[in-house]
């Protein structure tokens, strides 16, 4: 297979370069992509020659260009990524970059028949009925990287639609599952940024504490399976082995297990339909004797409702949602706002969106950029 990379530097990106590197017959790497990480984009150049990368900021694009070999072309900007993701030798782009700037390229690289291994959820999110459309018109393929949509791709595989009668997200539940509710304004980044089984970038790990990384996934899972929203449930199983589950009309139940290690999704999703022996330690049964299901206190996690309520009121409120969320995480990494405003942002933020078309690409743009400026200012009138 021949890879653009997006994001390559991030957490994801560097478990893409583990599975790379164990596997260097089975991948050639034409293009990386990345904000302005460049010792990351060092580390890939021990493994492979790409023949492009792009870096987002024109100061690290700058700098890479007088420590890569003269063969690898440094582009800057990110209307370049189009062009690494739509390249003819290029097959499989890993879309792995953070936030809704990953739409544009997940979207390009669908249109243009590439099979998009997709680790950006926020693209599916803000862009679930025009990437639901591109992926049905063309010859391109979406397939999860998200662990939970990993699993429910691998359990579905082989089974007939009319068969499932309700998809089982699981969540681990954060690092705040059993902390006090009446302690949670006092929450600060660092506690925030502690999650108990998975290592990721700090916005999803903040995601993961607040629940909306579920809520976000829900709606991933919603456009990914287009499935109704009405027929996910969402479980907290604080252990982390079971990926997900799929309820079949006769009461079977088929789940995905492993260990949490995001190179499994990763390697299924740029080797499916096949599976390569990846040399890691394997889940041990009798490592974890008791796996838990605990229903959500929608009290601790009310961003778990606001997004329901999101799918529910229409495609252009989870736009709302994900971009609010964006700048409510940003501002409480940063000291601006506390923990327990991140939902009390988004709610205003829904609540004073009015709906509007959804066509073009440029629609969501204008929402999202709209929704951005009521969030900044937002944050600027409840510091
Ligand atoms: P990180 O923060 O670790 O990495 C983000 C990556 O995106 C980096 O390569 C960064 O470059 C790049 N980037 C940031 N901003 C831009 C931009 N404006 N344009 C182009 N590239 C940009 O995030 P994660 O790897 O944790 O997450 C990436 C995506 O995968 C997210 O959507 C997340 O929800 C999803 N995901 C992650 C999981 C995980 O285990 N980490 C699990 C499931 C989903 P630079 O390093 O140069 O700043
Ligand atoms: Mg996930």
């Amino acid at each position: 297979r021949c890879l653009s990379i997006l994001g390559a530097t991030g957490s994801i990106g560097r478990n893409v370069r583990d599975i790379v590197r164990r596997f260097r017959d089975h991948f050639r790497i034409h293009a990386l992509a990345a904000r302005k990480n460049l010792k990351e984009i060092l580390r890939w150049l021990e493994i492979c020659t790409p023949q492009r990368i792009v870096m987002i900021e024109e100061s690290a694009a700058r700098e890479l260009k007088n420590r890569v070999p003269p063969h690898v072309e440094v582009l800057c900007g990110p209307e370049n990524l189009t062009a690494i993701v739509t390249a003819p030798e290029v097959d499989t782009v890993v879309s792995a970059m953070v936030g809704a700037s990953g739409l544009y390229p997940t979207y390009e690289a669908l249109r243009h028949g590439k099979r998009v291994c997709l680790a950006n959820k926020e693209s599916l999110v803000v862009g679930g009925p025009l990437i639901q459309k591109v992926h049905r018109s063309g010859k391109g393929s979406l397939i999860p990287v998200d662990s939970e949509h990993s699993a429910l791709f691998q359990v579905i595989v082989g089974e007939q639609r009319e068969t499932i009668s309700r998809l089982w997200l699981t969540a681990s539940g954060g690092p705040f599952l059993h902390r006090p509710i009446d302690t949670f304004d006092a929450i600060t980044p660092e506690e925030a940024l502690k999650h108990p089984n998975w290592k990721m970038g700090p916005k999803i790990t903040v995601d993961s504490a607040t629940l909306i990384n579920k809520g976000l996934e829900l709606i991933e899972a919603h456009y990914m399976f287009d499935w109704p929203e009405d027929r996910i449930e969402i479980v907290i199983h604080p252990q982390s082995i079971i990926h997900s589950m799929v309820e079949f009309v006769d009461g079977s139940f088929k789940a995905q297990m492993s260990v949490p290690d995001m190179r499994i999704p990763i390697l299924y999703a740029l080797t499916y339909p096949h599976r390569l022996p990846l040399d890691i330690q394997p889940w041990n049964p009798w490592d974890t004797p008791n796996l838990q299901f605990i229903r959500p206190d929608e009290r601790r996690f009310p961003c778990l409702a606001l997004a329901r309520s999101a799918v529910r009121l229409g495609p252009t409120y989870p736009i709302v949602l994900n971009a609010a969320n964006e700048i409510a995480v940003q501002a409480f990494l940063e000291g601006q706002i506390r923990f327990t405003q991140i939902p009390e942002l988004i709610r205003d933020a829904l609540e004073a969106h009015v709906p509007t078309r959804l066509e073009t690409l440029e629609d969501i743009t204008d929402i999202d950029r709209a929704t951005r400026d009521f969030a900044r200012s937002w944050t600027k009138r409840h510091q």
